[in-house]
């Protein structure tokens, strides 16, 4: 088929996630290959991974030792379900993740993406209590601009208005709390204070009907890469002790080393309940995801069938085998190669390059942390004033670095950055360069 085949075809019969198809038809983009950092589209235009696929490249495309773990595993079987059965490296992955997960996790459920695996840890947290003869405790915390998935329940417990409105009428309520942004007179330790004292007083008087609280670890990431205080999410722990309520954390995005650490909330050692997991986790090759819980969670679904305490829930390519191997030759790179360091350092040098892009007139803030960072655009930096809505000046922004040899995507005003952690030094500077110029020119062109 020739590109031109492709483009119409893709044009007449895909129906892309996410996506207004009008946008694509008029920038329609098809990728052939990838290799390392590198993407490759039907024309031979060659790309950064500037949003490492999604969020979840690790080691660049076409590694190697998972390429081979993958073919070795199909030498044995693609796939079996885990209803009601293990297979091998189910089995090998649990007890790696269980390893690798804070000290207080003992349980792997699989599922096949984010947003299944936080759905699962609301269904768990609500069934938990349940199991546990409490029923009044049925409703959810989480905080504004939260982003745990797009199926119904996951939604339920995010909030980012511009997913979620058109589909109000079927969401279930949860009680959203402000997220702890940062306000320019207030100290980060003030506003860790306030905002925790503020949860204090809704846990003292809701406990009894609050089942958990969902929450991202440290950053929320498609609300627009916020950062938390230090110390907040480690409060937020100490209150749901206190208050007997379940601590749900979203590590979709965080997760594998994403942050510079193996897991966000390592940065706070906190433990969470139920932690959820996915994106990274098979280096960006094959959809698993995994809601990790304590073992007092799992105990609360022991017992006989007819107790109804199960856990109801499981997909047909749950625990999928070549999923599974991907997954734990991703993990066995991050020992081998000592990949956590390397984010540490690498998070570093692009912090330095970073500020070069802090300093442009169109730029109102740079928010990072580890190799997870947002470029908020603003009209003028002296008034913070945003741009029009309708102009769209970060998408605008991406079309141009798209040009410039970039990919990546905005959320809103902000633009992500995301590289694969793979990515070296030089090629980290070369996004920056490509992203500056990229805002320079779409800027530019809002304001005429
Ligand atoms: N949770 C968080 C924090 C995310 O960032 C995302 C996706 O961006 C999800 C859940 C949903 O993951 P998925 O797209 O794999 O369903």
């Amino acid at each position: 088929m020739t590109s031109n085949d492709l483009l119409a075809k893709s044009k007449k019969h895909l129906w892309l996630p996410f996506t207004q198809m009008s946008d694509y038809e008029k920038d329609p983009l098809i990728i052939e290959s990838g290799n390392g950092v590198y993407l490759k589209d039907i024309e031979g235009n060659t790309y950064l991974d500037g949003y490492s696929s999604l969020w979840l490249n690790v080691h660049g495309h076409r590694k190697k030792e998972i390429d081979e773990a993958i073919e070795k595993q199909l030498q044995l079987i693609a796939h079996s379900t885990l209803l009601g059965a293990a297979n091998i490296p189910s089995i090998q992955l649990a007890e790696k993740l269980v390893e690798l997960a804070p000290e207080a996790i003992t349980r792997v459920f699989y599922s096949d993406s984010g947003a299944e695996a936080v759905e699962i840890a609301v269904k768990m947290a609500y069934q938990y209590w349940q199991n546990r003869g409490y029923e009044n405790k049925k409703s959810f915390v989480t905080l504004s601009n939260g982003y745990h998935g797009d199926t119904v329940g996951t939604m339920s417990v995010g909030s980012i208005e511009l997913y979620h409105k058109v589909y109000t009428s079927l969401l279930f309520d949860a009680i959203v709390i402000p997220f702890p942004a940062s306000k320019e007179e207030q100290t980060e330790s003030d506003l860790c204070r306030e905002s925790l004292k503020q949860l204090r007083e809704l846990f003292e008087a809701k406990h009894e009907e609050i089942a958990g609280i969902t929450v991202e670890a440290l950053i929320q990431g498609a609300g627009g890469m916020n950062l938390m205080p230090k110390g907040y999410l480690k409060g937020v722990e100490q209150l749901c002790k206190e208050f007997h309520i379940l601590l749900i954390v979203d590590e979709v995005a965080t997760g594998f080393g994403r942050t510079g650490k193996m897991f966000a909330v390592e940065h706070e050692n906190v433990q969470p309940d139920i932690m959820t997991v996915a994106k990274g986790i098979t280096g960006g090759y094959l959809p698993i995801a995994a809601t990790l819980t304590q073992e007092h969670i799992y105990e609360a679904f022991y017992g006989e069938y007819t107790d109804l305490k199960t856990f109801f829930h499981g997909h047909s390519y749950t625990g999928n085998q070549l999923g599974c191997a991907a997954a734990l030759a991703n993990l066995e790179i991050f020992e081998k190669e000592n990949i956590i360091q390397q984010v540490e350092e690498k998070a570093l040098f692009l912090e330095e390059q970073l500020k070069h892009v802090a300093e442009l007139e169109f730029v109102g803030a740079v928010r990072q942390l580890g190799l997870m960072c947002g470029i908020q655009l603003v009209q003028h930096k002296r008034t913070s004033e945003p741009f029009p809505w309708e102009q769209r000046v970060a998408y605008r922004s991406t079309l141009k670095m798209r040009a410039l040899g970039m990919l990546t995507r905005p959320l809103g005003d902000v633009i992500v950055l995301m590289p694969p952690l793979a990515a070296t030094n030089d090629q980290l500077k070369q996004m920056v360069d490509i992203m500056k110029e990229g805002i320079m020119e779409a800027a530019t062109e809002c304001l005429e």
